[in-house]
C-alpha cells in the first residue's frame, strides 16, 4: 500500500478545509489536504452565495454578526477576485414589522456593522422590482462570493506553500495509537487504490460528516446537526443588490445576484443524513411564495434549477439539550479538542460557523493546533492573499465580456449564457485533468446560465474527449452523469418556460445524440432521484 506522510492531514475540501490548508501551509505546516470527492462538492458547493454583512444576525445571533462583520472586511481585502460587491439592503415589507427595523439597526450599532437607513423610495430606485409595499429600507456591506473561486485560490496557494491537496481521496479509517489519532487510511476513489496518510496531526474539517469521521476514532456524541436548506435560481437577474427582509431569519427571505442570475433562499429544517436530502414540491411552492413577498411576479420569472446543501450545525450532547429548531443553534463556530473532550489527542473538529467565517474558523483551529503542539506559529491569513488576487479588484460582472469581445472573431463560443470560449475550456481541462464535467461546471460555471447545459455541454463532451484523449465510453459517462446530475436539480421545477427548455434540452440530447441508448449508459450510476435525462 502507497504512504504518504504529512505533519497535517486536513479532512474535507470545503471552505473550512480549503482555509485550513492555506493557513497551515503558511505558517509553514507540511500539509496533506483529503476530500472524498472535487472540491466545495459538501455544503460549500451548495451554498447561497452571500458574503454576510452581519446584518442577518445582529438581532438574533450578535456573536456571529460581529464574527461576520469582521471577516467581511478582512475576505474583501485578500480575496476580491472573488467577491462582488453588489451592496445589500434590508427592506420592511408589508408583511414585516417595522418596529423591527430600530431592533435591527440598535443591533448594527452594537455588532459594528455600518448600516444607514434610506427612504422606501430610494431603495425602490435602486432596485425598481423589490415589492413597491416597503415602509423601511437600509443598507448593509452584503456581497456575492463565489466559493470556486475562493476554494480554488486558498488551495492554490496551499499548494505553492507545498500541500498536497488530494480531492477523490475518501477517509476510510483514522488510525490511533496511545491514545492519539496518527493518520488516515485512504481510498482513492477513481482508481479504487488505497493509502496510508501518517500525519502528525488532523484537523477535522468535513463539515455535516464531521461526526462521522470521529466515529472512525471510537468517539461518540459529537453534536453535528445537518440542518438543510433549499434554495432556487432564477433565470436573470432580478436584483443587482443582495436583498433581505428585515424580519427575524425565516425561510426565503434573501435574494443574491450571483452572475447572470439570482437566487431566492432558503429554508432550515433538520435532516437525518446530509447525504439524502431530497427537494419536495411543497418546498419549492414555498419558496417561491416567499419569494414574492420580497419580488412580486417572482415565480413568473423562470426557475432554472433547485438544490440543497446541509449547515453543520454545532450542538454538543455535552452542552445540554438539542435545540427543537434548528434556526435557533448559534451560526457561531466551536472547535472540539478531542484530547480535552474524548482523551484522544492530535484530532481536532470544527464545527458550525459560515462560509463567511471560513478565514477566522481555520484561524482558530490551527491556533489550537499549534497550542496542543506546543509550537506556536502565527497565523498570516488576515493579510496575505492567495493566488488571483494580487490587483486586489473586486469581480465585476462584465469582465467577461469584455474579455470576450476582444477575441470575438478568433475563439469559438461555447458556452453562450456564460460566455465561455474553447481556449478557456481547454485550458481548464488540461489543468484539472478530469473525466468529470461536473468538476468543470464548477471551474467555469459552465452550463449553469439559463439554457443549464443544453447547448455547451454537449459540446464540451467532445472537446473533452479530444482534450483528455477519453474514449467513446468515458466521454460518453462524463456526459450521462452530468446530465443526472442537472435533471435532479431541474424536475422539481418544471412549470412554465423551463419546461418548454426542458423539453428543447431533451430533444437534443435524446434525438441528436441518443444519450439514452450511448455504450455506456448501463454503467452509469443512477442518481437516487427520478432516473432520466
Ligand atoms: C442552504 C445553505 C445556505 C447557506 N448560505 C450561506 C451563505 O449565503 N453565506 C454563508 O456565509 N454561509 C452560508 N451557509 C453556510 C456555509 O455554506 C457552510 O457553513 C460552509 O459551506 C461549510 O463549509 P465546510 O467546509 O465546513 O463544509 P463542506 O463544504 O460540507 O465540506 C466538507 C467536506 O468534507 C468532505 N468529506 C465528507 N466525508 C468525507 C470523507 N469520509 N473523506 C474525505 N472527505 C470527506 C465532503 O466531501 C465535503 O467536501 C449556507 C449553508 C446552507 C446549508
Amino acid at each position: 500500500m502507497t504512504r504518504l506522510r504529512a505533519e497535517v492531514l486536513v479532512i474535507g475540501g470545503g471552505a473550512t478545509g480549503a482555509a485550513a490548508a492555506w493557513d497551515a501551509a503558511l505558517r509553514g505546516f507540511d500539509v496533506v489536504l483529503v476530500d472524498r470527492a472535487d472540491l466545495a462538492e459538501g455544503t460549500s458547493g451548495r451554498f447561497h452565495g452571500l458574503l454576510h454583512s452581519g446584518g442577518r444576525y445582529v438581532v438574533k445571533d450578535p456573536l456571529a454578526a460581529e464574527e461576520c462583520v469582521a471577516e467581511n472586511v478582512i475576505l474583501r481585502r485578500i480575496i476580491p477576485d472573488a467577491i462582488e460587491d453588489t451592496g445589500g439592503l434590508f427592506v420592511t415589507t408589508p408583511d414585516d414589522d417595522p418596529a423591527y427595523g430600530d431592533r435591527f439597526l440598535e443591533g448594527c450599532r452594537a455588532a459594528g456593522l455600518p448600516a444607514q437607513e434610506i427612504p422606501a423610495a430610494e431603495a425602490l430606485r435602486i432596485e425598481p422590482r423589490v415589492n413597491p409595499g416597503i415602509s423601511r429600507a437600509f443598507t448593509v456591506p452584503d456581497a456575492a462570493i463565489d466559493v470556486w473561486k475562493t476554494v480554488g485560490s486558498l488551495t492554490a496557494g496551499a499548494a505553492a506553500h507545498g500541500a498536497r491537496i488530494l480531492t477523490y481521496h475518501r477517509v476510510l479509517d483514522l488510525h490511533t495509537a496511545d491514545g492519539a489519532v496518527t493518520g488516515a487510511r485512504v481510498r482513492n476513489e477513481l482508481t479504487g487504490e488505497e493509502l496510508d496518510i501518517e500525519a502528525g496531526f488532523t484537523l477535522n474539517a468535513s463539515g455535516a460528516w464531521a461526526a462521522e469521521i470521529v466515529r472512525m476514532a471510537g468517539i461518540e456524541g459529537i453534536g453535528v446537526i445537518p440542518g438543510k436548506g433549499i434554495m432556487i435560481a432564477m433565470n436573470h437577474r432580478l436584483v443587482n443588490t443582495v436583498v433581505n427582509r428585515c424580519t427575524m431569519p425565516s425561510d426565503g427571505d434573501i435574494l443574491v445576484p450571483i452572475r447572470t442570475v439570482s437566487v431566492i433562499g432558503t429554508t432550515d429544517v433538520r435532516a437525518a443524513d446530509p447525504d439524502e436530502i431530497p427537494v419536495a414540491q411543497h418546498e419549492v411552492d414555498a419558496m417561491l411564495a416567499d419569494g414574492e413577498r420580497l419580488v412580486p411576479g417572482l415565480r413568473h420569472a423562470r426557475a432554472l434549477r433547485v438544490w440543497a446543501g446541509v449547515r453543520p450545525l454545532f450542538q454538543d450532547d455535552r452542552s445540554g439539550p438539542a435545540a427543537a429548531d434548528t434556526r435557533d443553534v448559534s451560526r457561531t463556530h466551536a472547535v472540539v479538542d478531542h484530547a480535552e473532550r474524548d482523551g484522544v489527542g492530535r484530532l481536532l473538529t470544527m464545527s458550525g460557523g459560515k462560509l463567511t467565517t471560513m478565514r477566522l474558523m481555520a484561524q482558530d483551529l490551527v491556533d489550537a493546533m499549534c497550542r496542543q503542539l506546543g509550537d506556536e506559529r502565527p497565523c498570516r491569513t488576515e493579510h496575505e492573499r492567495p493566488p488571483g488576487n494580487d490587483d486586489g479588484r473586486y469581480l465585476h460582472l462584465g469582465d467577461r465580456l469584455r474579455r470576450r469581445e476582444a477575441t470575438l472573431q478568433d475563439e469559438q463560443l461555447i458556452c453562450e449564457c456564460e460566455l465561455i470560449g474553447r481556449g478557456r475550456l481547454e485550458d481548464a481541462m488540461r489543468s484539472h485533468g478530469t473525466l468529470h464535467l461536473d468538476d468543470v461546471r464548477r471551474r467555469l460555471r459552465l452550463g449553469m446560465g439559463p439554457c443549464q447545459g443544453g447547448f455547451c455541454m454537449y459540446r464540451a463532451t467532445g472537446i473533452m474527449h479530444a482534450v483528455d484523449r477519453l474514449d467513446g465510453e468515458q466521454a460518453s459517462a462524463s456526459l450521462l452523469s452530468f446530465l443526472q446530475e442537472r435533471w435532479k436539480g431541474v424536475w422539481p421545477i418544471l412549470y412554465g418556460d423551463q419546461l418548454r427548455q426542458a423539453r428543447l434540452d431533451d430533444w437534443i440530447f435524446q434525438g441528436l445524440l441518443d444519450v439514452e441508448h450511448l455504450p455506456e449508459a448501463a454503467a452509469v450510476e443512477p442518481g437516487a432521484e427520478p432516473a432520466a435525462v
